[in-house]
């Protein structure tokens, strides 16, 4: 029985941009779909926010403790190290709560799957990050696999 060989697109995949910013920033007014429930963008947004405190807190203390040469310091640094793996634990569960309306996939989760064209990144960032950092800043999230935007502001009628 003859092998049926896998049929490649010959079309050449999307081009990756590359440079600190990739894709397009989510504007409300760029025709946003409103999201089914708020609570679990501020929620997962506020928990990505105390991570991200806890891990300076940590390097900080860390790097403290080791300039003071205390002991003390550095373990007290590395607890917070490991409250942060808790705290990233806890957002990876939140973050399984912000179902995207339309694609069903997750606005706040990494994946491997290939992204939109649109899809908004910035540097030190990955695209579950930006979506945080937009939720927070401009109350507007891009999904990453569909391109839509979604605004967290938006009311029912
Ligand atoms: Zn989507």
């Amino acid at each position: 029985m003859p092998v049926k060989h896998r049929i490649r697109n010959s079309s050449a995949p999307a081009e990756r941009q590359s440079g600190i910013i990739q894709g397009k920033a989510p504007h409300r007014l760029d025709n946003a779909h409103k999201v089914t429930r708020k609570w679990p963008y501020y929620r997962g947004a506020l928990i990505w926010v105390s991570a991200m405190f806890l891990l300076f807190l940590a390097l900080s203390t860390f790097i403290f403790g080791a300039l003071e040469k205390d002991k003390n310091i550095i373990f007290l640094g590395i607890t917070i190290f490991f409250v942060w793996i808790f705290m990233k634990l806890m957002f990876f569960f939140a973050s399984k709560a912000t179902t995207c309306p339309l694609c069903r996939a997750n606005h706040y989760a990494n994946s491997r799957s290939s992204k939109h064209k649109k899809a908004f990144k910035f540097f030190p960032f990955s695209y579950a990050s930006t979506a945080v950092i937009t939720a927070v800043f401009i109350r507007c999230v891009r999904c990453m696999h569909c391109g839509v935007t979604f605004d967290l502001t938006k009311k029912y009628r």
